[in-house]
């Protein structure tokens, strides 16, 4: 018995990287796979049809699970109705959806341009709503389903020359967590992830950084995510999990301060005065 027998999953940007790891694991676990992947490039310039097409014949090469291969474009409405459509007309339904697709297109804040922003918002942010709306009515009618949805440490802790990136990545932890307090009475389960592996989006992150550890490729990150999608996870919604070398598998968790809450009117130097309970004492480190 695999851990996803008989279930189907829709997987955006599936052609390489995290997206291709996830697919060939679920696969391995018995359930049908939709590799969605648009191809082309890192910074999202083009398209290539053959990225999405060698994971699904790898896939139904190795003769667990059963892929197709989509090519749509998942930051249109249309590429979304296209992907759940095939999803629906190969398989008969939908119990997975993660959303993974994504660009990068990096520069410091005072050089960022127009396209740079509207370009990484596009795919990372409407991309997740135009893959999850179709999904979402038909989870909503159909029993529930598992969604996951790719932010980022970039946006939940920051980084620096990701401005564009992490207000995507920052705006899906937003969506995730409205979305699964409104799935929560159709059982749907819906996530966030915050991964870090080396792939082509991160190869020369790590060199330019100067980061201190070794990043786990794809293939370590993809158990945490089958975990996340499999009846393992239980009942367990509106969660951050994070699945990289650096921080392990773990939540997070957005805290509050002791506080501070005056019983009338107030001056700011009444804030200043009790700044001790306003702010988090110590300056803990979230990295
Ligand atoms: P990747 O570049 O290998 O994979 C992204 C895939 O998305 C590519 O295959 C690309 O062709 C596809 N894609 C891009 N635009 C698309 C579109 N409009 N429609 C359909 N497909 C499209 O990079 P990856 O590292 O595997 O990234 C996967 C996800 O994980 C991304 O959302 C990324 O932001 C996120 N992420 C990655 C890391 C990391 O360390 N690698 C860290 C944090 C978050």
């Amino acid at each position: 018995m695999g851990l996803l027998d008989k279930k189907v999953a829709i997987i955006t940007g599936a052609g390489g990287g995290l997206g291709e790891a996830y697919a060939k694991l679920f696969a391995s676990e018995g359930c049908s796979v939709v590799v969605n992947d648009l191809g082309g490039p890192r910074d999202g310039s083009g398209k290539d049809a053959t990225m999405a097409q060698k994971v699904a014949d790898a896939i139904n090469k190795a003769g667990v699970g059963k892929a197709i291969a989509n090519g749509s474009d998942i930051s249109t409405m249309e590429g979304g109705e296209t992907l759940f459509n095939d999803a629906i007309k190969a398989f008969g339904k939908v119990d997975i959806l993660v959303n993974n697709a994504g660009i990068l297109r990096d520069g410091t804040f005072a050089k960022m341009t127009e396209t740079q922003w509207d370009s990484v918002i596009k795919v990372h942010l409407k991309g997740t709503f135009c893959a999850t709306l179709p999904v979402f009515k038909y989870m909503k009618d159909h029993g529930g389903g598992v969604i996951v949805n790719t932010s980022s440490g970039s946006g939940l802790i920051g980084n620096f020359g990701q401005t564009n990136y992490g207000a995507a990545k920052a705006g899906i932890a937003g969506f995730t967590r409205v979305l699964s307090i409104e799935g929560r009475k159709y059982n749907i389960r819906v996530w966030t992830l915050a991964p870090g592996a080396l792939t082509r989006m991160t190869e020369d992150l790590q060199e330019r950084r100067g980061a201190s550890y070794a990043p786990w490729p794809p293939e370590m990150i993809a158990p945490g995510v089958l975990y996340m999608v499999s009846d393992l996870s239980g009942d367990q919604t509106n969660k951050i999990m994070t699945v990289s070398s650096n921080r392990g598998i773990r939540e997070m968790k957005i805290f509050m301060a002791e506080g501070w809450t005056p019983k009338g009117p107030y001056t700011a130097q009444d804030v200043a005065a009790n700044a001790s309970k306003v702010f988090f004492r110590d300056d803990a480190k979230a990295q």
